[in-house]
């Protein structure tokens, strides 16, 4: 029995991709026929422009093409979930829809894959297209959450990855309410093995990722990694109360030996100020892991299945069993 290859897609308002991926793709499944089987699964994030319509045809048209749609926008990582948990490949890789990861890369990963690696990393050697400040924010990302943690991470980041069946289980089983996929994979353990790659430039489509989804996967990121924020919140909260007591003795002894010569609202404001400003740092750090723990603990499904290739009609409703809830 030859094995099976599962490429997972997340796809979000590329219609202008599309065109362009699927003919890669097929040339890749014809490059790898009589070695290895493969299916493909795209998942629809949700997006609003044709893309729902031409995965329909795509999947219509070659039965090794799968789509899930997605009932609500949930990015990439929720979407690339939805998937793994839909594939049943021996192996699964992960790759963006924008062909920014050439797919042709693969049959290098499978050879890694062969010799007994369980993850295959794509390492972007260089990436094309980036200004420098795009770069530099994507470096310190890395460099920063390597820093604080002791998951490491290739250090010029992780976006493209084959997976093996075992840690596809171990994934579904690991993950949490905020996933922050790459880290939760390199935290599984298995043989991980890097490789090179160039990154090129997005042709097709613009980035889908906005500061804000940026921002939200680096907090996703730190706070799923490190208790860092929180116990550097407990030395700067006992300094500054250290400080903060042995003034207090100070003003008493002032006070009593009659020496008062505080001016008394320059000293107040400042302590308010700064007092005010460490504590509403403190609070927002224990935020962020609070509502993070909130959101586990209420156990909902990360997505439900709008409508899939495998229902015919792509307005059919499914019944409660599309419910996809990730098992704990
Ligand atoms: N994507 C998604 N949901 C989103 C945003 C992006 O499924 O909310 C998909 C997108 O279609 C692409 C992949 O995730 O296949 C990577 O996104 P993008 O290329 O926009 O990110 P970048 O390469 O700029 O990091
Ligand atoms: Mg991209």
């Amino acid at each position: 029995m030859s094995k099976l290859l599962s490429i997972i897609i997340p796809v979000y308002n590329e219609e202008e991709s599309l065109p362009h991926l699927t003919p890669r793709l097929d040339a890749l499944i014809a490059l790898l026929e009589g070695n290895v089987a493969v299916e493909v699964w795209l998942i629809d994030d949700h997006s609003t422009d044709k893309t729902a319509f031409l995965l329909r045809a795509i999947c219509d048209e070659n039965p090794a093409y799968h789509f899930i749609r997605l009932a609500a926008n949930s990015g990439s990582h929720i979407a690339i979930l939805a998937g793994l948990q839909q594939c049943h490949g021996d192996c699964a890789v992960i790759l963006a829809a924008d062909l920014q990861d050439p797919p042709e890369l693969i049959p290098e990963m499978l050879e890694q894959w062969r010799e007994n690696n369980h993850v295959v990393w794509a390492v972007r050697s260089q990436r094309e297209g980036l200004s420098r400040t795009e770069i530099f924010m994507a470096n310190l990302f890395y460099r920063l959450l390597n820093t604080f943690s002791e998951v490491k991470l290739p250090p010029t980041g992780a976006d493209y990855s084959l997976i093996d069946r075992v840690v596809i289980n171990a994934l579904l089983q690991s993950v949490t309410a905020n996933p922050s996929l790459a880290l939760d994979v390199a935290r599984l353990g298995f043989n991980q093995v890097e490789m090179p790659y160039v990154k090129a430039e997005r042709k097709y489509g613009v980035s889908k990722w906005n500061l804000r989804k940026k921002l939200t996967a680096f907090a996703d990121a730190f706070v799923s990694i490190s208790f860092m924020p929180l116990r550097l919140m407990s030395y700067l909260g006992m300094t500054v109360s250290a400080i903060g007591f042995a003034y207090a003795i100070l003003i008493v002894i002032f006070r009593l030996t009659g020496i008062v010569q505080v001016d008394g609202w320059a000293a107040l404001m400042i302590v308010v100020l700064v007092f005010g400003g460490i504590q509403m740092i403190m609070l927002g750090v224990i935020g962020e892991y609070l509502w993070r723990t909130l959101e586990q603990s209420r156990k909902r499904p990360m997505y439900f299945i709008e409508a899939s290739s495998e229902d015919g009609d792509s307005h059919a409703q499914k019944a409660p069993s599309s419910q996809e809830t990730l098992p704990e």
